[in-house]
């Protein structure tokens, strides 16, 4: 199989108003495994692929997969109803299949990716993180936060879910970075960690209810434009309306990456009105250089081109992310210069969600003071940015962003 998910290997026209480049696409090699400080890992170690399940499958290839079990073809569309739209995760349960086909189908089309092996909650158990063993042993982690609807108001469900087992992208303030890359996970697998909270919250395993997932953040372990094609393919199983998919709105998905210039741009040829997240964390290079390994290759200008390009594609407004890190990137003057370069590129097209750096083991940086926190969102707001401070739920429970670290052990607590 080509390599075709690294995004180095995406084709992208050249851009239209591209920034000027100080520095030339491709110019670094890349090294495969294991990172260094500052080095990256594009490409994916290579390991057994997972076993294919029903979720991996397009509406269009799933009655042929019955059919090859010995199935009439409309059993894929009963078999899509109970999976995605009833959640009924038990063929025993499946009154619709045949009883002697049950095991059959359970066996070829519904294997096991993902077994709990922990859970943690925080937030009288509103926020929950759950460790996940894969079929070959690698760990990932998801977390489902809820947050109660005011004045009556539904309220939102969100999970945050992992792209890849580890990553290759080094940012140094990310336990997820620091472990590097084990594996990118298959669409099924990244599917499931969404499906597994929707059964959790549809059953009422969830503090404050039965519910439903409103919200699902590409945010957990992982670089998920780096794992491109199983990425969205997820991205279209969660968003395809039942039976066919899990029906979750796209506007209520975010998609979250440091800066992979031609897979944004690819991204944003996709049609799906899913929000995009830049994690940018410095506005100028030669501290993003440090802060986020990538900008080496896509500076920031290049990047925030790209996120414009895809705020003009969709017409979703980008989220700009940006960890404060005290007495490293949460100076005024760089949240000045934030704004400057965001408005630089049209107004009404884009906010920051500035987050109190969470605390990493082995990182000697911390979140800025509260008072700091303040300047510099009132910078960005002076030049008219609308900024957001993100909460740090989880972070008790290392299930905030930055610090999934799927470790077998929780270091703490
Ligand atoms: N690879 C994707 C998703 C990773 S995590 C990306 O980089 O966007 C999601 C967000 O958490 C990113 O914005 C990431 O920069 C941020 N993050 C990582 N470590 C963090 C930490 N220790 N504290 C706060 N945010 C952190």
């Amino acid at each position: 199989m080509p390599p075709v998910e690294t995004p180095l290997n995406v084709e992208t026209p050249a851009p239209a108003a591209a920034a000027p480049a100080t520095r030339p696409e491709g110019r670094e090699p890349l090294p495969l495994a294991p990172a260094g400080p500052g080095q990256l890992v594009m490409t994916a170690p290579r390991r057994g692929k997972p076993p294919r399940h029903f979720s991996d499958l397009e509406p269009a290839e799933r009655a042929d997969a019955l059919v090859a079990l010995g199935e009439k073809p409309f059993r894929a569309r009963q078999l899509a109803t109970q999976w995605f739209e009833r959640l009924e995760d038990d063929t025993e349960k499946m009154t619709d299949l045949p009883a002697a086909s049950r095991q059959r189908i359970s066996e070829a089309l519904l294997p096991t990716l993902l077994t709990p092996l922990r859970t943690l909650s925080a937030d009288r158990g509103t926020t929950v993180k759950t460790l996940w063993k894969l079929h070959d042993g690698a760990l990932v982690e998801s977390v489902l936060m809820r947050y109660p609807g005011k004045d009556g108001s539904a309220g939102r469900n969100t999970v945050c879910i992992s792209s890849q087992a580890g990553c290759g992208m080094n940012c140094p303030f990310c336990a997820t970075g620091q472990a590097g890359l084990t594996r990118n996970l298959s669409t099924a697998e990244i599917v499931e960690q969404v499906a597994g909270s929707a059964r959790a919250l549809a059953r009422d395993e969830i503090a404050g209810g039965p519910g439903r997932v409103t919200n699902v953040v590409f945010m957990g372990m992982g670089e998920a434009l780096a794992n491109y094609k199983s990425a969205v393919a997820a991205l279209r199983r969660l968003t395809q309306p039942a039976p066919d998919g899990l029906g979750i709105s796209a506007r209520g998905i975010t998609m979250s990456t440091v800066g992979l210039v031609p897979a944004m741009d690819k991204f944003a040829a996709e049609g799906i009105p899913a929000t995009l997240a830049l994690s940018l964390h410095a506005p100028d290079d030669e501290l993003r250089d440090e802060l986020v390994p990538v900008n080496k290759r896509w500076n920031v200008a290049q990047a925030l081109d790209a996120a414009k390009r895809y705020f003009d594609a969709t017409g979703r407004r980008v989220s700009i992310e940006y960890a404060l890190i005290r007495d490293i990137n949460d100076q005024a003057w760089r949240a000045d210069r934030l704004g400057k370069l965001l408005n630089a590129r049209g107004r009404g097209w884009v906010h920051v969600n500035p987050i109190p750096l969470n605390p990493t083991p082995g990182s000697k940086w911390t979140a800025s003071d509260p008072a700091v926190e303040r300047a510099f969102v009132a910078a960005l707001e002076a030049r008219g940015i609308p900024t957001t401070v993100r909460d740090t739920r989880g972070s008790d429970i290392d299930g905030a962003c930055g610090q999934l670290a799927a470790a077998p052990e929780e270091p703490r607590g």
